[in-house]
C-alpha cells in the first residue's frame, strides 16, 4: 500500500478545522470571550494558495500547490512549521495555523501562529527535485515569510536540510548587505547554518518532559512504565528516547507502513537504526511482532503518544485504549467525541498545544540566537526548554485544577485570555 493511500484513509477531509473550531467555541464560551474579539480569531487572517512550476529530474515539468495560511499575528510574528503531505489542502493548514496560535499564546512566546506547506508525497521525488521544489516554493513565497514576519520551521516530513534550502533561498534574494540579517527567516536550521544546537529533539524532549511533569504531579514513576508511539519520525523517536533513558519500554509502533508490537520493549535506538536503512519503514523490524493496524491504539500499555497526523484518536479506537495517559505529540491527533469518551474513562490528555510545544519553544531560542548573533551549547539549551515547559505546564495544572477542568480546556483559556487582553488594550485600528 502506498503512503498515500493509507494516509488518505487515516485523514479525513476537513476533520481538523471542524475540531479546532470546536475546542476554539468550547474555549470561548469558558472565558466569556468577548465576542468582537471572537470573530477575529475564528477567521484565519491571510491565506495563501500558490502554483509553482519545477523541472523534474526527467526534464518534464510538473506543478505544485503550496500553502501559507497566517492566523494570528497579535502577539507577534507568524510562525509555525511547513509539512509536505499529500493530505495537505487549504482547511487542514488553516486548522494547523489556529493550533499555532494557541500554542505560541501558551508558551508566552512573542508570536502569532501559521502553517504551510506542499501538498505532495515527498517520498516520490529524488533529493535534487525535493531541493528544486522548497527553493521555488520560497521563492514563490517571497515576502510573505520574512525573519520579522512569518518565520517557518519543520513539520511532517520536513527537516533542517530543508530549511537550509529555505534559509539560503530566500537570503539570496536579498543584496550583498542584508542577507546575513535574514538568517532567522526560517528556524529548524542545521547546526552549522545557523540552527539551535538540539533544535532536532526539542519538540520530543518536550513531549518526555510533559509526562514526566504529569507523572510527578500523580506520584507515578516512569520506570517500567509501557509506552507506544503512533509515527516514529523526529517526534515520536525523540520522545520514546528520552522516556527509556527514564526506564519506561516502548512496546508498540505505528508508522505509515505498519504497526508492530512486543511487550517486552522494541528498543527506540534500534528500531530507528533499522528504519533509516530501511526506506523509513518499520516493516520486517525483527525485534517486533506485526500486528493489524486496527489494533494498535487497543495495545496493553500506560502511556499512549500519538506523534503521527491529525485525527487519528477517534469514536471508533477511542474505547480501545488501555493507557491511562495519552500525551499528544502530534497536532490535534483527538477528535473532540473521542476526548469526551477518554475523559469519561478517567484516562488523562496532555493536549497538544501543551505537549508538543517544545519545538517552537526551541524556535524562539533559535531566533533569539540568530537576531543577537549569539550561540549557545546543547545542555543550556535543554536547560531553558525544560524550564520554560515546566512553568507553562505548572500554570496548566494550576488552572486545571482550580476550574476543575480537563487540560485542553485550561490550556485553551490561559491562551486565548493572553490574546484577548493584547486586542483589549491596543484596541482596533483605526
Ligand atoms: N511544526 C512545529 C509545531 O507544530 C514547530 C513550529 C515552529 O517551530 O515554528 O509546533
Amino acid at each position: 500500500m502506498t503512503l498515500t493511500k493509507e494516509v488518505k484513509k487515516q485523514q479525513p477531509k476537513q476533520g481538523m478545522l471542524e475540531n479546532v473550531m470546536k475546542q476554539f467555541n468550547a474555549a470561548a464560551d469558558l472565558v466569556d470571550l468577548n465576542p468582537n474579539i471572537k470573530k477575529i480569531l475564528e477567521v484565519t487572517n491571510n491565506e495563501l494558495i500558490i502554483h509553482f512550476p519545477v523541472r523534474m529530474d526527467n526534464g518534464d515539468v510538473e506543478v505544485f500547490k503550496g500553502y501559507r495560511v497566517q492566523h494570528n499575528n497579535a502577539l507577534g510574528p507568524y510562525k509555525g512549521g511547513l509539512r509536505y503531505h499529500p493530505t495537505i489542502d487549504i482547511d487542514s493548514v488553516k486548522a494547523l495555523a489556529m493550533w499555532m496560535t494557541w500554542k505560541t499564546s501558551l508558551a508566552g512566546l512573542p508570536y502569532g501562529g501559521a502553517k504551510g506547506g506542499i501538498q505532495i508525497d515527498p517520498n516520490k521525488y529524488s533529493n535534487n527535485e525535493l531541493e528544486r521544489i522548497t527553493r521555488r516554493f520560497t521563492y514563490a513565497l517571497g515576502e510573505n515569510i520574512g525573519p520579522e514576519h512569518d518565520i517557518p520551521a519543520p513539520d511532517v516530513n520536513t527537516n533542517s536540510q530543508t530549511m537550509a534550502w529555505i534559509a539560503d533561498t530566500y537570503m539570496s534574494t536579498k543584496g550583498p548587505s542584508e542577507r546575513s540579517k535574514n538568517q532567522h527567516v526560517v528556524t529548524g536550521k542545521p547546526v552549522g547554518s545557523g540552527g539551535l544546537e538540539g533544535r532536532d529533539r526539542a519538540t520530543g524532549f518536550g513531549v518526555f518532559l510533559t509526562i514526566k511533569f504529569w507523572a510527578e504531579n500523580k506520584n507515578i514513576e516512569l520506570k517500567g512504565k509501557t509506552f507506544i508511539v503512533q509515527g516514529f519520525g523526529n517526534v515520536g523517536y525523540w520522545a520514546a528516547h528520552f522516556l527509556e533513558l527514564e526506564g519506561a519500554k516502548l512496546v508498540g509502533v505505528q508508522d505509515a507502513f505498519g504497526s508492530i508490537a512486543n511487550p517486552d520493549g522494541l528498543g527506540a535506538e534500534n528500531l530507528s537504526e533499522y528504519i533509516k536503512g530501511n526506506n523509513g519503514s518499520l516493516i520486517g523490524y525483527s525485534n517486533g511482532k506485526a500486528i493489524e493496524k486496527e489494533d494498535f491504539f487497543g495495545l496493553d500499555c500506560d502511556i499512549c503518544i500519538p506523534a503521527a497526523l491529525g485525527n487519528q484518536i477517534t469514536e471508533k479506537n477511542a474505547q480501545k485504549i488501555k493507557a491511562f495517559l495519552v500525551a499528544e505529540g502530534a497536532n490535534g491527533p483527538t477528535t473532540v467525541e473521542a476526548e469526551q469518551i477518554l475523559l469519561k474513562r478517567n484516562i488523562d490528555i496532555i493536549p497538544d498545544i501543551l505537549c508538543n510545544s517544545g519545538g517552537v519553544i526551541g524556535s524562539y531560542f533559535e531566533w533569539l540566537q540568530n537576531r543577537n548573533g549569539e550561540l549557545w551549547e546543547l545542555d543550556e539549551i535543554l536547560a531553558k526548554i525544560t524550564k520554560k515547559m515546566a512553568e507553562v505546564f505548572r500554570r496548566v495544572s494550576k488552572t486545571s485544577q482550580e476550574k476543575e477542568l480537563d487540560m485542553r480546556s485550561a490550556a485553551y483559556m490561559l491562551a486565548i485570555e493572553r490574546i484577548e487582553k493584547a486586542y483589549v488594550q491596543r484596541g482596533i485600528f483605526p
